[in-house]
């Protein structure tokens, strides 16, 4: 029987990692299908039962259900464990669901590796306190930045997300005015602001020389917060097509044990995206 693989999510249709996983499949010479199943809200407990009962060896968890399915899951690697966030699960011998959350070292892997930007020892800004920066604090902040300050419009929300990781080292909570007359080397945006078309309220002159802006979100077009970052003097300004396919690759690494070349991947998608062949979004 061949092995099989889903994302589940609310809603999925546009989802992009079936694509992903079948190009990794194909270059690693990996018999597997992946396909992506719609779950309602409320349902996911059931849908993954079900899934691993017909011989289901591994899921990808998206939008609204990673904290949900970490709360599902017996057994969870450290860093989805501190996210209480889950985005890959697979089944041990007893057929229980153990998590984990790939988000975060997809983000730094596109960085360093990708980008050629330096974490270690950086001034690091993350706008946003929902759902994906939970995921991605953990290893940001293992990657060593000298200081690392979480902004958001909801400041109670940063505040909350700076407690939970506190342990990791020198982490600070702010709202968007209090960030005038600081500079950062990397400004990560991780507000859902560029779903929308608009760029978070921080003052102008945060980007110090020769600074990095990164969009967690990505598009054809360049991102409202790519622009920004591009018109504010930043020497690099991506979106996050990368760590979408970077989070993939590490899942299929946890599932398969071998790890794709995601960096063809990432170029074939993006062709792809740019020509509207696929939908911009995750
Ligand atoms: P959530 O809904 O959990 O959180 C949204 C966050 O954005 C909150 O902090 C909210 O602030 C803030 N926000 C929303 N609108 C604005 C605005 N106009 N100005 C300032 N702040 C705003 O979303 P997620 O955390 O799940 O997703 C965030 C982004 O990350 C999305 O663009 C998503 O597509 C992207 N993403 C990309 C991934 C990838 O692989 N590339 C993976 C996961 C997510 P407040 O608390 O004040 O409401």
């Amino acid at each position: 029987m061949i092995d099989t693989y889903a994302v589940m999510g609310h809603p999925i249709k546009h989802s992009q990692s079936p694509v992903i996983h079948a190009q990794f499949a194909q270059q690693t010479n990996q018999l597997l299908e992946y396909r992506a199943i719609h779950v309602p809200p409320g349902d996911l407990a059931d849908a993954v039962r079900q899934f691993h009962t017909r011989g289901g060896k591994g899921l990808n968890i998206t939008l609204p259900f990673k904290e949900e399915a970490w709360l599902l899951c017996k057994a969870r690697t450290p860093r989805a464990q501190q996210a209480g966030a889950v985005n890959t699960i697979w089944f041990d011998q007893m057929g229980q669901a153990c998590g984990d959350n790939t988000d975060g070292v997809g983000l730094v892997r596109d960085l360093t590796v990708n980008q050629g930007v330096e974490v270690a020892g950086r001034r690091v800004l993350v706008l946003g306190a929902g759902g994906a920066v939970r995921g991605i604090l953990g290893p940001l902040m293992s990657a060593g930045p000298v200081r690392l300050v979480v902004a958001n419009r909801n400041p109670a929300r940063a505040a909350a997300l700076v407690e939970r990781f506190a342990e990791h080292g020198q982490l600070l909570a702010s709202d968007f005015p209090q960030l005038a007359g600081l500079s950062f080397d990397l400004v990560i945006n991780g507000t859902s602001a560029s779903l929308s078309g608009t760029v978070p309220d921080i003052p102008d002159k945060v980007l110090a020389e020769g600074a990095c802006c990164y969009d967690l979100a990505y598009s054809h077009d360049p991102t409202p917060f790519v622009r920004w970052g591009k018109s504010s003097g930043a020497a690099i300004a991506v979106d996050g097509l990368g760590m979408l396919v970077e989070q993939a690759a590490e899942s299929f690494y946890r599932w398969r044990g071998v790890r794709p070349d995601s960096v063809a991947v990432i170029a074939r998608l993006r062709r792809e995206v740019a020509s509207g062949i696929r939908p911009p979004r995750k």
